[in-house]
C-alpha cells in the first residue's frame, strides 16, 4: 500500500466542565487528527495526548509538531504493507507513542478501506457491541460525588471508575461505599502516589472490595506495584506504566498487576495494542480500553479494539457527546440504554470527522504528498 499523502490537524475542544484528576485541571482538550491517502482510499485516526505534559511526557501541540516534523515526511511516498513496517520506519525516534500512533492508526484505517472491511474485522474483534463504564474526576465535595454516582447507577452503568489522588480516598471510598455498599467501583490513582509513603494505605482499601486500583505509582515502577499486588487482595491495574509491549512482559514476569488498560495511542497505535493484548491473553491478566476524552474519531476505533476477546472488563469508551458540546464527527457514536455501543459497519475508519465543523476548531495543520497539493 503506497502512502500517497498524509494530513496532520492539531484540533482544540473545549469540554462542558473541566476534568480534574490527580495532574491537574483542564478546560479544553488539544488531539491530533491524522487522514492517510493512498490512491482514491483514505484513512482516519486521532491520537489524544491531553492538551498538558500531565498524564505523560507527551501533550497535544507537542504531538502534532513530532509527527509533523519527524515521523510523517519518513512515510510520504513509501509502499508499506504492514504496521510493524511503519513501526520500524518511525523507529529513530525515541518513544513519543502518542505522534507515532497518529500515524500508525491511520494506516490500519486506510488499509481497512483498501481491503474494503471494518476495522474491528481487520483487528479481530469477536463481538458486536461491547460494553461501556462511567468515571468521574475529583469533585467539590463528597456528596456530590455521590450524587454523579447515583446518576451513573441509575442511567444503567453497571460499573463507575473514580479518580483518586492523596486526600481524596480512604474517607471519600468510605462515604461512598457507605451508600453504594456492592456495585462495581474501582479508582484510578494516576501515578499520584508512592509504596513508600501509601503502601499501607492501599492495604487498607482492600476492605472496600474494588474492582481494581488503576496505576497507583509512577510509570517507570513496575517493581514496586509488583511489591503492592504481592500485598493486597485488589487487583491491580496498570496505565501509564504501559507504553509498549515488552513492558507488558516484564509486568506479566513480575506480576506487577492483574490488568491492563489498553490505549492505542499510549502504546504508539493498534499493533502495539494487539501485542499487548495477546501477551495479556498468555499470561491471564485481563484487558479493556481506557479513554483518554477522544472525539468519536478516536473513539470510533477504541470501540473496535475493545471486541477482541481478552477484554474482561467494561471500557472508558462513552461518546464525545458527553464531554464536549461540540461535536465534529460525520455518525457521532451512540450508547444504548443498556450500555453498550454496536461495533462500526462502516469500511475503513469507523467515525471520520466533517471537516467544515473541524476546521474552525483547528489550530494548526501540515500537509504532505497529495494532500499538500489538494
Ligand atoms: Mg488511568
Amino acid at each position: 500500500m503506497r502512502i500517497d499523502g498524509i494530513a496532520l490537524y492539531l484540533v482544540n475542544n473545549r469540554f462542558y466542565k473541566p476534568w480534574r484528576t490527580a495532574y491537574g485541571s483542564d478546560d479544553c482538550n488539544s488531539v491530533v487528527i491524522a487522514r492517510m491517502v493512498s490512491g482514491a482510499h483514505e484513512g482516519w485516526s486521532e491520537s489524544s495526548p491531553l492538551p498538558g505534559p500531565n498524564y505523560s511526557y507527551e501533550y497535544g501541540r507537542g504531538a502534532f509538531l513530532v509527527a509533523r516534523d519527524f515521523l510523517a515526511p519518513v512515510l510520504v511516498g513509501r509502499e508499506i504493507g504492514s504496521a510493524r513496517e511503519l513501526n520500524a520506519l518511525l523507529s529513530h525516534v525515541k518513544g513519543n507513542p502518542f505522534a507515532k500512533a497518529a500515524l500508525e492508526m491511520a494506516w490500519w484505517t486506510l488499509y481497512a478501506d483498501v481491503c474494503g472491511r471494518t476495522l474491528g474485522q481487520i483487528l479481530g474483534a469477536e463481538r458486536d457491541r461491547i460494553e461501556v463504564g462511567d468515571a468521574w474526576g475529583i469533585a467539590d465535595s463528597v456528596d456530590q460525588l455521590i450524587a454523579n454516582i447515583g446518576k451513573s447507577f441509575d442511567q444503567g452503568f453497571r460499573r463507575v471508575k473514580l479518580k483518586i489522588a492523596p486526600g481524596w480516598d480512604e474517607e471519600m471510598l468510605a462515604a461512598v461505599r457507605s451508600v453504594f455498599p456492592d456495585q462495581t467501583i474501582h479508582v484510578d490513582g494516576n501515578s499520584a502516589y508512592s509504596y513508600a509513603e501509601h503502601a499501607d494505605l492501599f492495604r487498607r482499601l482492600d476492605r472496600f472490595h474494588l474492582a481494581m486500583i488503576e496505576q497507583p505509582f509512577q510509570a517507570g515502577d513496575l517493581l514496586h506495584h509488583a511489591k503492592l499486588q504481592a500485598r493486597i487482595e485488589t487487583p491491580l491495574c496498570l496505565d501509564e506504566a504501559i507504553t509498549e509491549p515488552w513492558q507488558a512482559e516484564i509486568a506479566a514476569e513480575m506480576r506487577a498487576c492483574r490488568y491492563i488498560n489498553i490505549k492505542p495511542a499510549r502504546v504508539g497505535g493498534l499493533q502495539n495494542a494487539l501485542d499487548i493484548h495477546e501477551i495479556c491473553r498468555q499470561a491471564g491478566i485481563g484487558c479493556w480500553v481506557g479513554g483518554m476524552l477522544e472525539s468519536d474519531v478516536g473513539k470510533g476505533i477504541c470501540v473496535e479494539l475493545a471486541a477482541l476477546p481478552n477484554m474482561t472488563y467494561s471500557h472508558d469508551v462513552t461518546p464525545a457527546s458527553d464531554s464536549y458540546p461540540e461535536n465534529f464527527s460525520e455518525t457521532p457514536i451512540r450508547m444504548d440504554p443498556d450500555r453498550t455501543i454496536c461495533l462500526s459497519r462502516r469500511v475503513g475508519s469507523p467515525v471520520v470527522p466533517v471537516l467544515s465543523r473541524m476546521l474552525p476548531m483547528t489550530a494548526d495543520s501540515a500537509f504532505f504528498g497529495v494532500c499538500a497539493e489538494a
